[in-house]
């Protein structure tokens, strides 16, 4: 049964929820509260179940060409030496490859996608939904136009994809007040530098108060320079851990920030295969972000409406999971309709799907996800190793990396896919 149903927000998941539906038939409209789309934001990681839900959409081509195949995930010391290796994509025996991509222009890409296959009539762009009613077998959501006009749209289904500030769960959960805050200050930076290793590779540095994640996200132009996504990680409180702190200002994805708040603490780090300062002086681009999420709530759905995407479950930006979460969200949303045609059965089914497994990784990533394992070899070898045998059990990494993945739904050959929460 086609369905007319309205996506609030046109982010990832919004526009990704957007093409898996319209390709169900059901008739798809996109309110996106920015007048206009630019690419905003830096890198993205796309992990390898997430990739397979574009390719299904028939996006892999153009993907291709305009992100890097991430070979491996590596975790070093803050000076650069190896502690692990964590191979991605084909050659780690998944599926598809894990991508990194500018966030923007994969947004830009799933916003051209949807105007062809919806119609760009059907994407309403400077609408900002402030809230929603139901009416028997409809929603009516209210909001305000780039005029700052009242509007209001009716919908068989609402999915709110507005994310980490979703105006439809404030509305449902509104005595949940800010995102909660674990003390950490994210820089994410790019810049355009020589490729580093084999110019596919991630790199998480460091500890747990200070640490450096770079990874690049275009293929290498012809002057052989290369756009790299750096993020510097700096613990400015020690007593967040979990996420019990409020963010020192309200969190925006577009906050400029400085190169001065970073050098006192990066300055220094020069790995053998990359000069770390040189990297960040480079930057064409510097952002500030607080590491917050919000608590996993105890529902989604309210009728027949729902929520998807950083509205449904903001989670740090640890492990490749906030994009890759959402799209996997569109997908679940979009199998669940196809398969119970009862619309209010088919958006808990969807919930039962996606939420709890969400709501582990949330949970997970407080624990700081895999930096525990950054953490344990810096208190063990501030100085560096000669040997790595000699400061952590390289099986004790491997096990807590499967741990991780498996809860995040890798579907990795090798790990077997009875171990994994989500079998779909
Ligand atoms: C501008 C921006 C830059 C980002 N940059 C990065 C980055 O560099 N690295 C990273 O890891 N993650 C970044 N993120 C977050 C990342 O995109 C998400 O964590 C992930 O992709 C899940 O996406 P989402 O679609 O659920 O939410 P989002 O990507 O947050 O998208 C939500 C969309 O809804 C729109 N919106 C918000 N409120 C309303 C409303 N009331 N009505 C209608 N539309 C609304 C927003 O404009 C946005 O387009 C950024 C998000 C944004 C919005």
């Amino acid at each position: 049964m086609a369905l007319d149903i309205l996506i609030a927000g046109g982010g990832i998941g919004g526009l990704a929820a957007a093409l898996a539906l319209q390709r169900d038939g059901h008739r798809v409209t996109v309110c996106e509260a920015a007048a206009e789309l630019k690419p905003l934001g830096v890198g993205i990681n796309l992990l390898p179940h997430a990739v397979a839900v574009l390719d299904e959409l028939g996006l892999m081509p153009v993907l291709a060409s305009m992100a890097v195949p991430t070979s491996a995930l590596v975790f070093a010391n803050r000076h650069g030496q190896t502690i692990y290796e964590d191979v991605r994509g084909l050659a780690g025996g998944y599926s598809h490859p894990q991508f990194s991509v500018h966030r923007g222009e994969l947004q830009q890409l799933l916003w051209r996608e949807a105007a062809t296959r919806l119609g760009a009539e059907r994407l309403v762009s400077g609408w900002r939904i402030t809230g929603a009613q139901l009416d028997g077998d409809e929603v009516i959501a209210h909001g305000v136009d780039a005029t700052g006009a009242r509007v209001a749209r009716r919908a068989s289904v609402l999915i709110a994809a507005d994310g980490i500030h979703s105006a439809i769960r404030r509305q449902f959960h509104p005595d949940e007040g800010a995102p909660r805050w674990n003390g950490m200050m994210m820089w994410r930076g790019t810049s355009l530098a020589r490729p580093f290793l084999d110019g596919r590779t991630m790199v998480q540095a460091g500890h747990r108060r200070a640490k450096f994640v770079v990874y690049p996200i275009a293929p290498p132009r012809p002057d052989g320079l290369q756009l790299i996504n750096w993020i510097c990680d700096r613990r400015l409180r020690e007593d967040g851990l979990g996420g019990g702190l409020t963010a020192p200002g309200r969190e925006d994805w577009n906050k400029p920030g400085s190169i001065d708040d970073l050098m006192p603490t990066f300055g220094g780090w020069r790995f053998p295969w990359l000069d770390v300062p040189g990297v960040i002086r480079g930057a064409t681009q510097l952002l500030e972000w607080p590491m917050v999420d919000r608590d996993p709530l105890p529902r989604w759905r309210h009728g027949r409406i729902t929520l998807l995407g950083d509205a449904a479950h903001p989670m740090y930006p640890i492990g490749s999971n906030g994009a890759t979460q959402a799209i996997l969200d569109a997908a679940a949303i979009a199998r669940a309709l196809r398969e119970e045609r009862r619309v209010e059965t088919a958006l808990a089914n969807y919930e039962a799907d996606r939420r709890p497994m969400c709501a582990r990784i949330v949970e997970l990533n407080r624990q700081e996800g895999l930096d525990y394992i950054l953490d344990m070899v810096e208190e063990r070898a501030p100085d560096g190793f000669a040997r790595l045998e000699d400061v952590i059990d390289p099986a004790e990494i491997d096990a807590f990396v499967k741990r991780y993945k498996a809860v995040a739904g890798h579907r990795q050959a090798a790990m077997g896919e009875a171990a994994l929460p989500s079998p779909r």
